[in-house]
């Protein structure tokens, strides 16, 4: 099976010789040679520059192959870091509606959604996603961190997650249940419900002590418009829940997304000190001023905007008007130079029949550089994670973690999308097309 998986002898030999030589001091030199090498970080590009690997991590750039170094030849694609992906839900697999939502949740045995999220992943993986950004697993426990711990041991091949575990809602907040089951019923929660600022605290408490590396919570709901035309929602939770959240995860050092659509939950997300407003289609000036003054981050999950919104409107034209405002709003955030982390809410939509690169395209046609949407899915996305030496460059100690592209996505952005090459910490995911 092992052979029949790996096509190209010299790239199994690669792959292999990172498995065979854990009692070794050192595993042997790999060196990738590039067509062209981006650098996301300066936003310069080098010509048939050769990415020197060691034991996973980057250990140097050069223009030579080393003496006795296995040879990865990449020489005629352009070469950049790692896709990440800042929003995503591998338990999930599409949910334009309620419908899908609930076949999933309440027909599928969470083993099946384990393994549905595996294949998930690696679908993301090979898309050249090598690091996600996993935030909330709707109702899946804590399988999310199962599913890190067994990408890490190199039980299954996946990208590299940093997991939110259950999210965070109020009582009444947050699905399934309501008044469209019969209430005698205790329906599943997608979610963590917690009530107060003491509960919500030991609700933080609980997620870390099972392994959340961030904190999810859904700031607003049930979106409408005023009559002055202005779309606002209901908050979640009073200032002082969300105000002990943040308050708990930060002493934790864990960071905490806000699921957050109108300026109802962005004023109450920001006040609490939240890290990244999620979604954000609905962005005022006020708002947009406040998050690049308290350096918050955007990841504004277009792609998923594109999918649900159809569907959505159908019962509730809400969405349709919620969708036209994301435009304006992702320009008045890039204009207030926002720092925006590309996150697509991949799982919302299906995994194996949109790929979450197209998230790249939306950015630049609503305003970005090439450069600076390359920049969003590779270093602002480390730079929220907090692991900006580490992940979404190509430097000296960073992961070697890399993706080739026949295309230039400088001048065609939607190269992205047709990625010939993608290796993770060195390990040949999919073997460079010429
Ligand atoms: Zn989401």
């Amino acid at each position: 099976m092992r052979i029949m998986a790996c096509v190209a002898m010299l790239l199994c030999g690669v792959a292999f010789g990172q498995q065979q030589s854990p009692g070794q001091q050192q595993s042997p030199l790999i060196a990738v040679k590039t067509g062209r090498l981006l650098d996301p970080v300066a936003q310069k590009v080098r010509e048939r520059a050769v990415v020197i690997i060691q034991d996973g991590r980057i250990k140097s750039v050069g223009d030579a192959v080393p003496a006795g170094a296995q040879v990865v030849d990449a020489s005629g694609l352009t070469v950049s870091p790692g896709f990440i992906d800042c929003h995503t839900h591998v338990l999930l697999q599409g949910d334009p509606t309620d419908v899908e939502y609930d076949e999933q949740i309440l027909k599928e045995s969470l083993p099946y959604r384990a393994l549905r999220a595996t294949r998930a992943m690696r679908i993301a993986l090979e898309h050249g996603f090598t690091t996600l950004r996993d935030i909330g697993n709707e109702g899946a426990g804590f399988a999310d961190v199962d599913l890190k711990k067994a990408v890490a041991a190199g039980v299954i091949v996946g990208p590299r997650l940093f997991v939110a575990t259950k999210a965070l809602a109020p009582t009444g907040a947050y699905g399934l249940g309501g008044t469209t089951y019969n209430w005698q019923l205790e329906m599943p929660k997608g979610v963590q419900l917690c009530d107060g600022a003491d509960g919500c605290r030991k609700a933080v408490r609980d997620q870390i002590s099972h392994g959340a590396d961030w904190i999810k919570v859904y700031a607003d709901r049930g979106y409408f418009k005023r009559p002055d035309g202005q779309i606002r929602s209901l908050p979640n939770f009073t200032q002082e829940e969300l105000n002990a959240i943040v308050d708990q995860a930060h002493r934790t050092n864990r960071k905490v997304a806000a699921h957050s659509i109108t300026p109802t939950g962005h004023a109450i997300a920001l006040a609490a000190g939240v890290d990244s407003i999620e979604h954000g289609q609905v962005l005022d000036d006020a708002t947009v001023k406040q998050m690049a003054q308290k350096k918050v981050f955007l990841s504004p999950t277009m792609l998923v905007m594109g999918y649900v919104d159809a569907p959505r409107s159908k019962t509730n034209p809400i969405w349709a008007a919620i969708a036209k405002s994301a435009d304006e709003s992702f320009k008045r955030a890039l204009a207030a130079g926002v720092s925006i982390a590309l996150g697509t809410d991949a799982g919302g939509f299906p995994w194996d029949q949109i790929n979450e690169a197209k998230e790249f395209k939306l950015y630049v046609d609503r305003g970005m550089s090439t450069w600076q949407a390359l920049r969003s899915g590779t270093v602002v996305a480390a730079s929220l994670l907090g692991k900006e030496s580490e992940l979404g460059t190509v430097a000296p100690g960073a992961h070697a973690d890399l993706v080739g592209m026949k295309d230039d996505p400088l001048k065609d952005i939607t190269a992205t999308e047709r990625v010939s090459f993608v290796m993770k910490e060195g390990v040949v995911i999919v073997p460079p097309a010429h």
